[in-house]
Formats: structure tokens, sequence, C-alpha cells
């Protein structure tokens, strides 16, 4: 692979500055290109990888100026300019990246048998293709529900066989990496665990397809990256999902980042999901961040639906009924229609 530097050189750099420089660059492995411009030099270097020692580490040299790296960092989850976008098959009946849009809906944390088989019937009813319930919960405080563990597994697995819908549900340490897999069809790994780097690659390494969430204070170009660590482990799966950035507004819990789709649609060929949910504390709020999300490209959105918010055990104010839900999925139809998409089913 081409990788190509420009290192431009402070003004008025002896020449025996200057050769020192190109040779230090070409001992680097690099081949070099000088361009004089107006008394300053600007050197293109071009190298066939990056060497684990990049050039930006000259940038402490008193003759350098600036190191600029021109590739990108990220390879693997990178969009070349023709390439097809990436479907991610989540079992025999549903993929996702492709026309279709698939809904995931589902509580934030599975509480009892009766809820989650009553959201699973409903959202399935309603054209959700996939049940979200977290059966190990990151809560802020350690005080309030950390959700059932195993037995919520079982609970999903009960509902995906009642149902037929995908599951997913996320897993929040390597120690439960191999568990969780067993039970879903998704994994996913949460905001706070977003640059868990060895759960990622411990998570990508069971094959099974990984939604990435974007870490509330991540930039685009970390969240690529943190991806390219399930690609680079082998494991071609992999969901891109907003839910939100940590900014200054406080009228909702979090701002959510509707601008990252086109720009993830660009960068990636991998899918681009939407929580809408995570990405604005409200159920008021959710129904027009859907419509925006599908109106912007969204490949599935990811919704927390609850039978009774006000009672929830976790995230209540942002949680929609079922009926609501229901209201949700007429009201994103003719957005899908003039986005030329169409709804996801179970094939
Ligand atoms: C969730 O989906 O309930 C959740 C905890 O998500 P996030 O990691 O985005 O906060
Ligand atoms: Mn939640």
């Amino acid at each position: 692979m081409e990788f190509m530097m420009i290192i431009v050189l402070k003004a008025g750099v002896s020449e025996a500055d200057e050769t020192r420089v190109l040779n230090e660059i070409e001992s680097r492995g690099y081949s070099v290109h000088v361009i004089r411009e107006s008394g300053r030099i600007i050197i293109a270097a071009f190298g066939k990888e990056q060497t684990p020692q990049t050039l930006e580490a000259l940038t402490s040299w008193p003759q350098i100026e600036k190191v600029t790296p021109i590739q990108k960092r990220y390879k693997l989850v990178k969009r070349a300019a023709s390439q097809e976008r990436t479907l991610v098959k989540i079992n025999d009946h549903v993929s996702i990246g492709g026309n279709a849009v698939h809904l995931m809906a589902g509580p934030c944390s599975v509480e009892n048998e009766k809820q989650i088989m009553t959201v699973a019937e409903s959202v399935k009813a309603s054209g959700a293709t996939i049940l979200r319930g977290g059966a190990f919960k990151p809560r802020t405080s350690p005080y309030e529900f950390q959700g059932l563990g195993e037995k919520g597994l079982k609970l999903l697995d009960k509902a995906r066989k009642a149902t037929g819908l995908a599951i997913i549900t996320e897993c929040l340490s390597e120690e439960h990496v191999e568990l969780v897999a067993e039970y879903t069809d998704i994994i996913q790994i949460g905001t706070r665990n977003a640059q868990n780097f060895q759960l990622l690659i411990a998570a990508a390494r069971t094959g099974k397809p990984i939604l990435l969430k974007r870490g509330s204070g991540m930039k685009i170009e970390e969240w690529l990256l943190a991806g390219e660590y399930i690609l680079n482990s082998g494991n071609p799966n992999l969901l891109f999902c907003e839910r939100g950035i940590r900014t200054f507004e406080t009228y909702t819990r979090n701002t959510l980042d509707l601008s990252a789709i086109p720009i993830m649609k660009k960068e990636t060929h991998c899918p681009v999901v939407i929580d809408p949910s995570q990405g604005c504390g409200s159920a008021k709020l959710v129904d027009s961040l859907c419509i925006g999300a599908v109106a912007m490209g969204a490949d599935a959105l990811l919704i927390e639906v609850h039978p009774d918010p006000a009672h929830a055990w976790s995230d209540g104010p942002q949680q929609i009924t079922l009926e609501e839900f229901a209201k949700l999925t007429r009201a994103i139809q003719p957005f899908l229609n003039a986005a030329g998409r169409t709804l996801g089913k179970i094939e």
C-alpha cells in the first residue's frame, strides 16, 4: 500500500540540514520528491507501508516545520471510490446495509419474561426485525439496576424462539464475550466501551456481527479507527451506531450527530445505524429523529420501546410505548419512499 507524507522544512534551513532530513526519510524506506517554491522546501515522501517509526516523529526536529500524513489512518473500514457497501448478514433471514432499513426495537433493559415477550410480539407486528434488550447494563451509578445478566440473555433467547426476531444485546466485558455470543445475533459494544480495544478484539473474534456505538466523546476518525480493530481481527460484520455525543447542550441528554450519517456513508462501506433514544434522552423527540435519520440514509434504527416507560428499570424518559412505536413505523414510511428505501423484513 502506498503511503504518503508531506514534510515542510523551516524557512532558511541550510543545504547540509536539508540533506540530513532527506537521508533520514530515505533511511526509513521512503522515496522522496522535493518541491522548491519561493525559497521554501517541501518534501513529498512515498512509502510502501507506514513503518513503525512514522515520519510524524520528525516533527520534533529543529529543521522541520510540519509533517502531514496524506492517507487516512483507517484502511479496512475505508470505502474506496467505487466500492460496494457491505451487507452484514445478521442471520439467515435478516441482512443490514442493503436497500432495506431495519428496525431494532425493544426495552433498554430486559426486566422479566412478560415484559420482553410482550415487547417482542408487539414490535414484530409493527415491523421490527430485531429485538433489543440489555442484560448487562452499563449504569452510571453502582446503585442502579445492573441488568439480569445470563437470565436476561435466556429471556431474549426465548423471545427469539417465539417470534423469529433476531437479537441484539450489549457485552460489557471480555469476561462475558463467549456467554453473550452464545445467545445473541449481534453483539452491541456500548458508548462507554467504544475504545476498549481488548474487548473489541475479543468480541470480533466470535465472528458475530458487532454493533459499535460511537463513544460520547469520540471524534468520527476515532470511531472509524475503533471499527478498524474489528475488521483487523478478521470480522467483516461491523455496524457503526451513532448514539449522540456530549456537547454543552442540556435540553437533550446527548446531541445526536445526524451529520455523522452522510460522513460515515462516504468514509466507510459498513452500514450506519442511528440510536435516537440514547441520542436525545426524550421519548417525545424520537419520532422526529427517526424521520431525519431515514431521510439522511441510515441503514437501521435502534429504538428503545417499553410497555410502560414510566415504570422502566432504566432509561424511562426516553423509551416510547408499544403504540408509539407502531405509529412511528407508519410515520417513517413516506420518508423511506422518498429515499427510495424499503422497510426491512424477515425474509
Ligand atoms: C443502551 O443501548 O441502552 C445503552 C446503554 O447504550 P449507550 O452505550 O449508547 O449508552
Ligand atoms: Mn438505554
